[in-house]
């Protein structure tokens, strides 16, 4: 295993990377001879690369910036719910280089276990090193210990799936997994600390705080998806008036223009019809917006965390009423308070699955050792 300072060393790189040796000694606060002697067995070993220098016409060795290796493989990721999973293949930066889904022929384990073997078959991604599964519940140690979208306890799918698959596999859960994913790869790279919101099928919500996400078995419990947000706002399907799934879910939304039209209206076309300017499309969007921006303002006033990201299918609607969002976040706030910034995660829906890739990719660091 690498020392804890050559692992930061590693991390940084693939973090920030590709990075000269002067930014690398300024990050981690290191000496150029502590650098030196830090990285050689890492290139030696052939975890970081020598980069050409840039093309100035200057040469000398110290300017070779470092860059992780191109040979640190593939990672899978796959993002499972009640009746689908969706998987992406992504490099060791957890940049998206493939994606399929298909629906769950049936939720058990074993059923489970064939239709991601059979999805990885499909997308024939090479040299895999590691494969992460994230869903909503209580995860532990590979074990998903409560799921209720898939009727489990005490699954041992992450021991399952490496039998069957023969690679190292992650199980988390699913908004563990997206902050961890904006922690390393996303806006998080370069704040100590942030809350993420998710909106989408349902609400979810996330915490980093100094560096470290925040991963209590509440994490996974939903504990955010029936908060009152909206006192005399619409009620939820059990009975909450205005409480974040009555306002801000894709189900929601859906259902509450459906209603306004007399007809079916599907998610998509509810926010292009906002787009359109559709008045009851528009005013359910509206309120949408403004009880976002009463969540994101709960959310930084309960956590003292000023940053706030916002992932999965719906922000896409978001930008839609921004302006709303964040009147009424400032609304919510102290004066005194500090600034809240909305960092918008624009991947959509496949920010879930690239955010199990990330624990994958993190469990593979974990596991770097300088002899092979
Ligand atoms: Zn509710």
């Amino acid at each position: 295993m690498l020392t804890e300072s050559e692992a930061a060393v590693a991390r940084a790189v693939l973090t920030h990377g590709p990075l000269s040796r002067s930014a690398l000694s300024a990050r981690l606060r290191l000496s150029p001879p502590s650098l030196t002697r830090l990285t050689r067995p890492l290139v030696d070993a052939g975890i970081l690369v020598e980069l050409d220098e840039d093309g100035d016409g200057s040469v000398g060795r110290p300017s070779r910036p470092l860059d992780i290796s191109p040979a640190a493989g593939t990672f899978v990721g796959v993002k499972l719910t009640g009746d689908h999973l969706y998987l992406v293949a992504t490099d060791i930066r957890a940049a998206v280089r493939g994606r399929s889904d298909r629906p769950l022929a049936a939720s058990t384990p074993g059923a489970v276990v064939d239709a991601i073997t059979a999805s990885v078959a499909d997308l024939e991604p090479s040299d895999v090193r590691g494969l992460g599964v994230s869903l909503g519940g209580h995860v532990a140690a590979g074990v998903a210990v409560d799921a209720p979208f898939l009727g489990w306890r005490d699954v041992s799918l992450a021991d399952q799936l490496a039998a069957r698959l023969g690679i190292p596999v992650t199980l988390e859960n699913d908004v563990v997994a997206l902050a961890e994913a904006e922690r390393w790869f996303g806006v998080g790279r370069d704040l100590p600390g942030f809350a993420i919101v998710t909106v989408g099928a349902g609400v979810g919500f996330g915490l980093v705080v100094d560096g470290r996400t925040v991963r209590t078995p509440d994490a996974g419990a939903g504990t955010v998806g029936h908060l009152p947000l909206v006192p005399s706002g619409p009620s939820c399907p059990e009975g909450h008036r205005g409480c974040a799934a009555a306002l801000l879910t894709t189900t929601a939304i859906s259902a509450r223009v459906s209603q306004a039209h007399g007809r079916r209206v599907g998610y998509d076309e509810a926010v292009s019809l906002a787009r359109d300017g559709d008045p009851a499309a528009r005013k359910v969007m509206d309120a949408a917006g403004d009880a976002l921006g009463n969540l994101c303002a709960l959310a930084a006033n309960l956590t003292l965390q000023s940053d706030i990201v916002l992932a999965g299918e719906g922000v896409e609607a978001f930008e839609l009423v921004r302006d709303r969002v964040e009147r009424s976040l400032a609304r919510g706030r102290e004066r005194s308070a500090s600034t809240v910034s909305i960092h918008p995660d624009r991947s959509g829906f496949s920010a879930w699955a690239r955010g199990a890739a990330a624990v994958a990719i993190q469990a593979a660091m974990g596991r770097i050792s300088l002899d092979g």
